[in-house]
C-alpha cells in the first residue's frame, strides 16, 4: 500500500542538503582492509568481554567479544587473520575503548557457524530476537541501541506498528538512500522479520520526498503487501528524530519522558532491518556497515560498503584523499556527527557517514549577544526553550535548565543552526545534560 500524503512536524529547519556530491553514486565494496581494530563497544550499553587471545586465528564472522548484560550486544571479526592486540582505542564517539586488533590473512575464509536461519516463517518470536542478539545488531542510525532490547517491549506494551526510518535527514548522509535504491528488498524482509519478532500487525517505511528514487523501489515492493505502507515525508530536518517520526506517519504523540512502545510503536532504521535480513536469510552477523564519504574535502565523494574496524583514513585513501588541508573531519552528518581529531578511528556500528569539510567551510562564526529573536524557540522540534536552558548552563545553573527540561532535548542541532547570533546553543544544552545526568548518577 502507498500512503500519498507527503507527511510532516512542527518546528524543524531545512539546511542546505548537500546530497548532490553522492545520492546518485552506486554502493561499492571498500577493498579489504589489512588490520582491522574492533572496539568491543559500539553499542549503548555494558561494553563486551573479549573472548579471544593474542595469537589466536579469528575467521570472518566468528564472535569476539561477548555480551555479559541484557543490554549488550557482541561483536564479530570482520577479517580472517590473528589477533595482534588487546588495547584501549579511541572511537570515532570521542571515548577510548578496548579494541581487538586482528591482522587479516587474505584468506576471507567464513566462520563455520555462518549458516542461513531458515524460513522465516518457522522462526518463534523468541528465537528471532535471539538472531538479532547474536548477530550484534545495533540502530544503524547513529544512537547504536541494541536492537534485541528495543524488540523486547514488557508483555503489557502491545505493539502494533512497526515503522521504518528512511528518512535520512540529516544533511550530506546517503547510505540510506543508496540501500533502498540498490537493496529495497532486504529492507522489506527486514521490516517483516521484525513485525514477527514482536507480533505487531502493521510495517510503515518512511522517506522524505528528496529520494524519488527509492520511494519508487520500495513503493514497487510494498504495493504487494497489504500489511506494510510507504509514507513520503517532508524533506525536513529532523524527520528522521523517533518521536517527530512517529507523530509525522500515525499522528500518535509520544509524552515527553515516555517510549515510542508506549503509543504502541517500535522504530528501527532501514540500514538495521537490513543487517536483521542478512542475519536471518545469509546467518551473516553485523561485520559490515554502508558509509558515505563525502564533503567538499574529499577527493572522489562515494557510498561505501565497509568492514567494522577499517581506519577512516584507510577509506578516504581509497576516495582519492583529502583534496587539500582538511578543515573537519566528523563521524556522522553535520548536524548531529562527532567531530574527530584523527582520522586513525575505526568504522564503527554505527558510522553513518564520514564527512569532510575544507577549512573554509569548518570555520565557525564569532557568537553575539542574543537579539532576543525566538527563531531557536520557532523551530525547536520538542517545544523547547533553547535559549533559556542554553543561558542557565552558561551560568551553571543545573537545576533551572533541568526545570526548562533540558533532558528532553535530542540534540539535533537546529536551533544553534538556525540562530542568527551563532550562539552555540545546543552545545551549552548537551553541557547542562551531562551535569544534570551526572548529578543525578551520584545522589
Ligand atoms: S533545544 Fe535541543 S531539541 Fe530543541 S532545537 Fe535545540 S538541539 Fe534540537
Ligand atoms: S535564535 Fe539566537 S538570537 Fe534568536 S532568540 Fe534564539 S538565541 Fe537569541
Amino acid at each position: 500500500m502507498y500512503k500519498k500524503k507527503r507527511l510532516s512536524f512542527k518546528g524543524g529547519i531545512h539546511p542546505p542538503y548537500s546530497k548532490e556530491l553522492t545520492k546518485s553514486i552506486s554502493l561499492e565494496y571498500a577493498l579489504s582492509p589489512k588490520v582491522v581494530y574492533i572496539p568491543l563497544q559500539q553499542h549503548i550499553g555494558a561494553p563486551c568481554e573479549p573472548i579471544v587471545k593474542v595469537g589466536d586465528r579469528v575467521k570472518i564472522g566468528q564472535k569476539i567479544g561477548e555480551a555479559k548484560t541484557f543490554v549488550s550486544v557482541p561483536v564479530h571479526s570482520s577479517v580472517a587473520g590473528i589477533v595482534k592486540k588487546i588495547t584501549p582505542l579511541p572511537t570515532p564517539t570521542g571515548s577510548k575503548v578496548m579494541t581487538v586488533i586482528i591482522e587479516s590473512d587474505g584468506s576471507n575464509e567464513i566462520y563455520e557457524g555462518i549458516k542461513p536461519k531458515g524460513e522465516l516463517s518457522n522462526l518463534t518470536s523468541k528465537e528471532i530476537i535471539e538472531i538479532i542478539k547474536e548477530a550484534g545488531i545495533t540502530g544503524m542510525g547513529g544512537a547504536a541501541f541494541p536492537t534485541h532490547v528495543k524488540l523486547s517491549p514488557p508483555p503489557e506494551k502491545k505493539i502494533d506498528t512497526i515503522i521504518l526510518n528512511g528518512s535520512e535527514c540529516e544533511p550530506y548522509l546517503t547510505a540510506d538512500h543508496r540501500l533502498m535504491v540498490e537493496y529495497p528488498e532486504k529492507v522489506v524482509f527486514g521490516l517483516e522479520v521484525i513485525m514477527k519478532a514482536v507480533n505487531a500487525n502493521k510495517g510503515i517505511i518512511g522517506i522524505e520526498d528528496n529520494k524519488p528514487d527509492a520511494i519508487e523501489n520500495i513503493r514497487s515492493i510494498v504495493a504487494k503487501k497489504p500489511n506494510i505502507e510507504l509514507a513520503v515525508l517532508e524533506t525536513k530536518y529532523p524527520q528522521g528524530g523517533e518521536k517527530r517520526l512517529i507523530d509525522a506517519i500515525t499522528g500518535r504523540k509520544v509524552p515527553a519522558g515516555a517510549l515510542p512502545m508506549d503509543v504502541g510503536v517500535i522504530v528501527n532504521n532501514v540500514g538495521t532491518a537490513a543487517a536483521i535480513a542478512d542475519a536471518i536469510q545469509k546467518g551473516m552477523p553485523l561485520i559490515e556497515r554502508i558509509v558515505t564519504v563525502t564533503g567538499n574535502g574529499i577527493v572522489q565523494p562515494s557510498n561505501l560498503i565497509v568492514k567494522i574496524g577499517t581506519l577512516f583514513k584507510e577509506i578516504i585513501e581509497q576516495c582519492g584523499g583529502y583534496s587539500g588541508e582538511p578543515g573537519k573531519i566528523i563521524s556522522g552528518g553535520p548536524m548531529m556527527g562527532f567531530a574527530q581529531y584523527t582520522d586513525e578511528v575505526p568504522v564503527i556500528k554505527g558510522t553513518s557517514g564520514i564527512l569532510v569539510l575544507k577549512q573554509k567551510d569548518a570555520y565557525s562564526e564569532v557568537e553575539q549577544p542574543c537579539i532576543k529573536c525566538a527563531r531557536c524557540v520557532d523551530v525547536c522540534p520538542v517545544g523547547l526553550l533553547p535559549i533559556k536552558i542554553a543561558n542557565y548552563s552558561q551560568k551553571s545553573k543545573w537545576d533551572e535548565a533541568e526545570a526548562y527540561s533540558a533532558l528532553y532535548c535530542i540534540e539535533c542541532g537546529s536551533c544553534s543552526f538556525i540562530c542568527p547570533a551563532k550562539r552555540p546553543l545546543v552545545q551549552r544544552i548537551r553541557l547542562a545534560k551531562g551535569e544534570i545526568l551526572a548529578k543525578k548518577r551520584n545522589k
